[in-house]
């Protein structure tokens, strides 16, 4: 296993404070409104007069990540960008965040580092602080969590509930490569497990292998909906799979939908790989789950605006709570969507 370095640094040589000491020395804050990061018993936020959006992820060792080919670097940029993106898909700027996390003595302090210049990483891209946080030990897998802090106008953020009947439903980017991904690792991972000789085929690949271990929040899309000046009425990122989600805006706006099976976003490698492996490609993208792009619905009179936005395709539209929810397929037949998202916590 990859953090199993016989040469690496024991953590016991710094201890506790003297890890986290080595871990935050070199944080740079950027923005004025953290008046106060790490060495104090917490973190000093000034918000002025906006809203402020909080959210946390916990990412455990053997449920949401595999270290047999996760790359630790990956992982730490991994546990900052799907935070960030639950702030994005509140129509919210990300500015701080926090990062806890529970190490077992298998870990040396250079897999820590990695795993650190990931988060460093993902911090400079999204313009976030790293502004505290906890370390402890574990005695079984890894174990981080990450919050992230946000701020936006209260007429500016975008909730799950706001969508209405005529609403234009949109989505950024393509949906079903993280999953498409995934499904490669498992099998080369399968292969691996019954003959450790077999070297893993994982060339032509590179596009879901990517969405899948070093998945990006969708900064560039928040930023352009600024830019248009357009306030979605809900807003959700995608990351239990469409279906689930677009379900999630449905409930909690009391609404219905249409969605076009013919209309919505799948790459060519994702594509490939569901005929690889004898899959419905539609499944990937409808019931895949960690795309981490946005879904949100607009006012009808939007329809100009969205069309030149780069990277975001309209797949149906909001109906009346009674009309159900429902999938066109490609060959005309509607079918009633049904949210198969992934879920941990299900009965296998
Ligand atoms: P306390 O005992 O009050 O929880 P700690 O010794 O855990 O304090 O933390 C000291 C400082 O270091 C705090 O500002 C805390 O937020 C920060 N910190 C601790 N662990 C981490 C970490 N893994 N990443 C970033 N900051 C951390
Ligand atoms: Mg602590």
């Amino acid at each position: 296993m990859q953090e199993n370095n016989a040469k690496g640094t024991d953590i016991s040589t710094l201890g506790e404070f003297g890890l986290i000491k080595h871990l935050t020395k070199n944080i740079k804050l950027k923005h004025e409104s953290t008046n106060f990061g790490v060495g104090d018993d917490a973190a000093v936020i000034d918000c002025k007069n906006k809203k402020t959006v909080v959210t946390t992820d916990l990412l455990l060792e053997g449920i949401h990540f595999d270290l047999m080919y996760t790359p630790l670097k990956h992982l730490g940029y991994k546990c900052i960008a799907v935070n960030v993106s639950d702030v994005y898909a509140m129509n919210a700027t990300p500015m701080q965040v926090t990062v806890s996390i529970a190490i077992s003595k298998r870990f040396t302090v250079e897999a820590i580092d990695e795993i650190y210049e990931g988060i460093n990483l993902a911090c400079e891209n999204y313009n976030v602080d790293l502004v505290g946080g906890d370390t402890t030990s574990s005695l079984t897998g890894l174990c981080i969590s990450v919050t992230a802090i946000g701020e936006a106008e209260e007429s500016q953020l975008a909730y799950r509930s706001g969508a209405k009947e005529n609403d234009l439903i949109c989505v950024s980017g393509n949906l079903g490569a993280a999953f498409a991904g995934l499904q490669l690792l498992e099998r080369e991972k399968r292969v691996y497990d019954n003959n450790p000789n077999m070297q893993p085929d994982l060339s032509g690949h590179d596009y879901i292998l990517e969405r899948q271990l070093k998945p990006e929040a969708r900064k560039d899309i928040f930023e352009r909906l600024q830019a248009a000046k357009i306030v979605p009425n809900s807003m959700i990122d995608i990351s239990d799979g469409l279906s689930s989600d677009v379900m999630h805006i449905c409930e909690e706006s009391k609404v219905g939908c249409l969605i076009y099976e013919e209309k919505i976003p799948i790459d060519y490698e994702t594509h490939k790989m569901a005929e690889e492996l004898n899959m419905n490609y539609s499944t990937f993208s409808l019931n895949g789950g960690e795309d981490y792009e946005l879904l949100f619905t607009v006012p009808l009179d939007k329809f100009d605006a969205i069309e030149e936005m780069e990277d975001v395709k309209v797949i149906g539209h909001i109906t009346n709570e009674s009309k159900g929810k429902y999938l066109v397929t490609r060959d005309n037949v509607e079918i009633e969507l049904q949210a198969q998202g992934w879920n941990p916590i299900k009965e296998d």
